[in-house]
């Protein structure tokens, strides 16, 4: 029975709610309290759904994982960070998913979340073939400045691609994806553990297995050269020829590549990860603030680019 009700909480157009009726207990939220409505996709150990919240009628979208699923594939702990990191982000920034809630029942951990209404970032690049200068600007701009606080927060992302840079109703960013997420402890500036795609890897994580919020900023070089060129900057045959073309610094520029952008990406696809842009003072207060004044961002309003209508996706 057990089985069946997680086969059936993992299938599209599944109602979580109309089976799991705990009502809310010491007034915590329950599934009981949503409507859930549409999949909005799946990952490898959930399903996000979009739900509305029967009380004050707010959607969400809710990122169901299935307890079973997480301990077969001993990912309990990733989850658990996910929710975290999270946490410590809080609601202090536009551009980074917010979790409202969570809450669980015998079979599954419920994570509420902003809803992003116009899905990846990515899907948009692969449509159009590539983003035009006036948006591939906005959306870095708007990665710059979400990093900017999250590694304010102590929280490396390492995993920054186009797919975890999901669009909201406004056409504005936020940042998702935080199950390789690493918050710093106290005096540290650098973790262990191998994690990443391909294509956005920075190489002191192949050489030595270390990633630092520098290793965030190699990855916005990659995804900046990505929107504008409508091609990966690394890409070989397999994995591995991916990551020795990283590893060499094995990229070009397409011709006609923006003169700006492309000295902007130069200094973000640097190997030495101090030597990158914005990482001279990342830790401080002044964290990100050569990378902001870079000639490419001279037309940017740091000030109002959450609040300024985004420009038309083209
Ligand atoms: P994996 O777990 O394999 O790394 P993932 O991180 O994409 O995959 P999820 O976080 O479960 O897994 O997300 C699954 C899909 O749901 C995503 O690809 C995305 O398109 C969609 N999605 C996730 N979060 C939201 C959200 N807040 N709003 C709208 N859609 C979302």
């Amino acid at each position: 029975d057990k089985e069946d009700r997680h086969t059936e909480l993992r299938a599209p157009r599944s109602r979580p709610h109309s089976r799991s009726r705990n009502s809310s207990v010491n007034g915590r939220l329950s599934a009981s309290d949503f409507d859930f409505g549409r999949v909005l996709g799946e990952g490898s150990y959930s399903t996000v759904i979009q739900a509305r919240n029967l009380n004050t009628g707010n959607e969400y979208a809710i990122k169901v994982l299935d307890k079973g699923h997480l301990k077969r594939k001993d990912k309990t702990e990733t989850a658990l960070a996910e929710k975290n990191t999270l946490v410590r982000l809080g609601s202090g920034h536009p551009g980074i998913v917010r979790l409202h809630s969570t809450f669980q029942d015998e079979w599954s951990l419920f994570f509420v979340l902003d809803l992003a209404r116009n899905g990846e970032l990515q899907s948009r690049i692969s449509r159009m073939g590539s983003l035009s200068l006036t948006c591939s600007r906005y959306y870095s701009a708007q990665l710059v400045d979400a990093l900017d606080y999250m590694h304010q927060k102590g929280v490396i992302h390492r995993d920054l691609k186009p797919e975890n840079l999901l669009l909201d109703d406004k056409f504005r960013i936020k940042i998702t994806d935080f199950g390789t997420g690493k918050i710093l402890g106290p005096g540290a500036d650098r973790a262990k553990t191998f994690v990443g795609t391909a294509q956005y890897v920075a190489p002191e994580l192949l050489e030595n297995s270390e990633t630092s919020k520098s290793s965030d900023l190699w990855a916005t070089g990659c995804i900046l050269f990505q929107m504008i060129a409508g091609k990966f900057a690394f890409q070989g045959l397999s994995e591995y020829l991916t990551w020795e073309k990283i590893k060499r610094l094995d990229y070009s520029f397409p011709e006609g590549f923006d003169e700006e952008a492309k000295d902007l990406v130069q200094k973000l696809l640097v190997r030495d990860p101090t030597q990158r842009l914005g990482a001279g003072e990342l830790g401080s207060s002044n964290d990100m603030k050569a990378l902001r004044s870079h000639p490419f961002f001279s037309t940017v309003n740091w000030a109002t680019l959450w609040t300024d209508p985004a420009p038309p996706l083209q």
